[in-house]
């Protein structure tokens, strides 16, 4: 990636730290990526990213910047991303998903906060994370309460707007939200001087929905019985799919489920026969986080979905792009965006909905539930989960981790002891 240091230098970054963290990433991504056996083609273009993934888009980003584009960074799935489009903005995910990020989060928020947090703001603070450095505005969101005051303390190094997310799914709760999605329509308008017509808006709204539809056919090929692809590789379809342009991500996911779609008429599976099938539930997997992925798919099992915000939460449910005025598709973006069932919700019957629907359709054998150390939201919903997936006959695992590898080794124990009680 050396071509890139001029950029790296004027995005104002720490290039001697950014050096160290350039030299671990492509060892883990070939003792975890590049060691499997019989990958779909269509991964060359992710496995091309990853590759270049401080170099490329930014690049494109710096770039759109110089025409005139303004950069907006999320960190929640519940930010809608046409708002931005529909006024030539584009967006870019920035949740941090590396321990390389953690100590210069730390420097700055307690050390009992989520490791999501911690990496996201020392990504920013380290400067060792193009995307971080060039985002015009970021856009945090009042999910938790460790964002929320994190938001703070980013908020003194780059403009930042905040929505308030409503913390219950009644019928005022979405309007509210659709009166938040219309003031960051402003905000955004603002921005990038360009006016939101509902025009345009349908025209994102599109957008983003033939992204979500190519991501979903990729889901939909891991319910076969043979196998036709890995959790792994799913899931930084999954988590790049944050960082990519959509029109371009949409192709190459409808590439990758045509490859799909062939090897399962051929029979072609990347697992063993009666390998046992795994449904990760909990909080996001951030890149470069496949740690648990990694751990499930060398114990004897594969992940076959993610019910989460790096999973179904992400793509599931479209959104009406045949409004006649701007106010009913805000209406319309809140309604798609509220059947999101995050923890942060009170009550969210719906996720637990969402599991026992998804376990049957993705024909699982057993349920991860994983938390991220310190988020007491999703830590609490366990009960839930557990609770529900009894209920409904399947064995389920709870696991709290961090991003770091200390655990590695207990979690696999604990994991492949799971997988060996599923029979
Ligand atoms: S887990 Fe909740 S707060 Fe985190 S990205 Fe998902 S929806 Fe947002
Ligand atoms: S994992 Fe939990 S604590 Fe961390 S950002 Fe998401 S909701 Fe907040």
């Amino acid at each position: 990636m050396s071509n890139y240091v001029e950029m790296w230098k004027d995005l104002g970054m720490d290039l001697e730290n950014h050096d160290n963290l350039c030299a671990v990433l492509p060892v883990a991504f070939g003792d975890v990526y590049l060691s499997q056996e019989n990958r779909p083609e269509g991964m060359g273009f992710w496995d091309f990213v990853v590759s270049e993934i401080h170099g490329i888009r930014p690049a494109e980003l710096v770039e759109a910047r110089k025409n005139g584009q303004k950069v907006f960074g999320t960190f929640c799935v519940y930010v809608p991303d046409e708002v931005v489009i529909a006024a030539n903005g584009i967006v870019t995910g920035l949740c941090g998903g590396s321990q390389f990020w953690v100590p210069d989060g730390e420097k700055v928020l307690p050390k009992s906060t989520c490791p999501l947090i911690k990496a996201s703001v020392g990504a920013r603070l380290g400067k060792t994370c193009p995307f971080f450095r060039l985002a015009d505005m970021y856009v945090g969101e009042t999910t938790c309460d460790g964002k929320k005051k994190a938001w703070e303390i980013l908020g003194e190094d780059v403009p930042m707007h905040i929505m308030d997310i409503p913390q219950m799914k009644r019928a005022e709760d979405i309007e509210r939200w659709a009166g938040e999605i219309k003031k960051f329509a402003k905000v955004v308008e603002e921005l990038t001087g360009n006016e939101i017509t509902i025009e345009k808006l349908n025209e994102a709204i599109k957008t983003v929905n033939e992204k979500r539809k190519a991501m979903a056919r990729v889901y939909e090929a891991r319910k076969a019985e043979k196998l036709p692809i890995s959790g792994k590789d799913a899931l930084l379809m999954s988590q790049i799919a944050f960082f990519d342009d959509p029109t371009r991500c949409a192709q190459m996911c409808n590439k990758l489920a045509d490859e799909l779609d062939k090897r399962i008429e051929d029979g072609v599976s990347v697992f063993p026969a009666g390998t046992k099938r795994i449904l990760l539930t909990g909080t996001p997997l951030a890149i470069p986080n496949w740690k648990l992925h990694h751990i499930v798919e060398t114990s004897g099992a594969a992940v076959v979905c993610e019910e989460m915000c790096t999973g179904t939460r992400y793509f599931e449910n479209l959104v009406d792009d045949s409004c006649q005025t701007l106010d009913e598709a805000y209406m319309a973006l809140a309604q798609r965006y509220m059947k999101t069932n995050c923890a942060c919700f009170t009550p969210n019957t719906g996720r637990i909905d969402d599991l026992v629907r998804l376990a049957k359709e993705y024909k699982v054998d057993g349920v991860i539930d994983v938390n991220l150390k310190f988020c007491c939201l999703y830590d609490t919903e366990g009960y839930n989960v557990e609770k529900a997936m009894k209920a409904a006959g399947i064995p389920v695992l709870g696991i709290e981790t961090d991003y770091t590898d200390t655990d590695a080794e207990q979690l696999k124990t604990r994991v492949q002891a799971f997988v060996e009680m599923l029979g």
